[in-house]
Formats: structure tokens, sequence, C-alpha cells
């Protein structure tokens, strides 16, 4: 069993949204590597709730994204103890928010660094050993921000725009190989990204989401396992939005 068990690696797997999806490639009988930047205690606990969900084997590797040299060494880990990876997650990602007449170039590179180029390095660091295998599933999480653009956010709309073009291109690159290349853009999901925001803007979002709801992590958890299943085979290219109707 364990032989046969999917091999997955998720960026930025110790909270929120990347937890959830851990979790529940975890309950879908896969092994799950968890990746983290910081936070080594929040991401041993996403592992040992692994090992409880039925994942077969579970650990966790600290890496920057935005750093390739990091990329590389994170993949390595992961090929080092499984003989390769199956299914990639890109699901790193952070904010800076701030309008864009005043936001600073250093802010800019921070978002576009981990959230698009740190996506870049892992595709690219898993991608040869996925087309000599026939076989790979690369799910992106992109965001409703991508699609629409957001006051406060040119740095992460950009990158989560850019996020949807690179799995495209990606997608008509790896497809006679077998692996296919989606994203999941979520609307607003509970996570300590979106706790940051204040009561007023909280209630102006509602207004803009057709189910009223903040999403919960396994809504979104539950589209990327889809995507990164067997049964997601003939989709490829495709963005799916999880966000309760707002980007329609
Ligand atoms: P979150 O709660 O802030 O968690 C971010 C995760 O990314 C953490 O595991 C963090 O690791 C990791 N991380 C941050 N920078 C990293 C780096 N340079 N290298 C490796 N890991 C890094 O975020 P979230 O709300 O779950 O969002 C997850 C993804 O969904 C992001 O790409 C986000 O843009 C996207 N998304 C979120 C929402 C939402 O409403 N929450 C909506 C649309 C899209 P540490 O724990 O070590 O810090």
């Amino acid at each position: 069993m364990e032989q046969m068990a999917k091999r997955a690696l998720v960026t930025g797997g110790s909270r929120g949204i990347g937890r959830a999806v851990c979790l529940a490639l975890a309950s879908r009988g896969m092994r799950v590597a968890v990746n983290y930047a910081g936070n080594a205690a929040a991401a041993e606990e996403v592992v040992q709730a692994c090992l409880q969900q039925g994942a077969p084997d579970a650990f966790a590797v600290q890496a920057d994204v935005s750093d390739a040299e990091q990329v590389r060494a994170l993949v390595a880990a992961v090929s080092e103890r499984w003989g390769g990876v199956d299914v990639l997650v890109n699901n790193a990602g952070i904010t800076r928010d701030g309008l864009m007449m005043r936001m600073s170039e250093q802010d800019f590179d921070a978002v576009l660094a981990t959230n698009l180029k740190g996506a870049f390095a892992c595709m690219q660091a898993v991608m040869r050993p996925m087309m000599k295998q026939r076989w790979g599933r690369i799910v992106n999480l992109s965001s409703v921000v991508g699609l629409r653009g957001n006051l406060g956010q040119a740095n992460y709309a950009a990158s989560k725009a850019g996020l949807i073009g690179m799995s495209k291109s990606a997608a008509k690159e790896l497809a006679s190989r077998g692996i296919t290349v989606n994203c999941v853009a979520p609307g607003f999901i509970e996570t300590d990204m979106t706790a940051v925001l204040p009561e007023s803007v909280r209630t102006a979002l509602l207004g803009q989401i057709p189910l009223a709801r903040l999403g919960a992590a396994e809504e979104v958890a539950a589209a990327v396992a889809f995507l990164a299943s067997p049964e997601a085979a003939y989709i490829t290219g495709q963005v799916l939005c999880v966000d309760g109707g707002m980007a329609m």
C-alpha cells in the first residue's frame, strides 16, 4: 500500500488552507510533505494530524519558496525520502497590502517572489521527474483577487493573475506527459490571512458574496484534492473558483 500511495508536496502546509489541503490529501491515502517557512511547531502538528487521517507517511520540511536554492533542497529532500513527487500543491502565499500609489518596491517584490516565483521554482523542480514518470498533478492556489483585482492589493493581484497565466502555459507544455496543471481561486476564506481584516471590511465583503458567508479552508481543500486525484485526469489549464459565487 505504502509503495503505491501518491507522494504529495504542499507548500505553506503549516496553517490555513495549506493545512486543510494536507489533511484532505492524507485522508485520501496520500503521503504528505508539509512545507513551511518558519512555524515548525505548526508544521509538526499538521504532520501528526496527517498520520491520524491515514497518510502512510508525512513529514515537515522548512524552506522559503521565494529562494530557488531552498526550493531545490526542498524537492531533493522529498525525492530522497520517497523517490519522487506525484502531486505538487503551490499554496504558500503572503500579502503586503497598500494602495498602489504608496506601495514600496520591496512590498511588490516580496509578494511576487513568494506567490509567483516560488510556484515557478517548485514547478520547475518537480517537472522533469514527473515528465519521466508520465503522471503528475499540479494545483496552484490563485485567488478571486487575481481575476477581479482588489484595491490595496496590486502586488497580490498581479501575483495571482500571473499564476493563472503560468499554470495555463505549463498545462500546455506538460499535457502530453500525463501531467495536469490547474488553479483553484478561493474567495474570502477564514484563515490567519483574513483574520486581520477589520470588521467593517468583512461586513462590506459579505455584500459581494452571493452565498453571504466566508468560506472554510476545508471547502478549498476539497477542490484541490479533486484536481489532484486520478478522477480529474481530463481537466487541465482550468481555474476552479471556490468563492461563494463572488467571481461569476
Ligand atoms: P496563511 O494562513 O497566511 O498561511 C500561509 C502559509 O504559507 C503558512 O503555512 C506559511 O508558513 C506559508 N508561507 C508563507 N510564506 C512562505 C514562504 N516564503 N515559503 C514557504 N511557505 C511560506 O494563508 P492562507 O489564508 O491559508 O492562504 C493560503 C493560500 O491561499 C495563499 O496562496 C493565499 O494567497 C491563497 N488564498 C487565500 C485566501 C483567503 O481568503 N485566505 C483567498 C484566496 C487565496 P509558516 O506557518 O511557516 O509561516
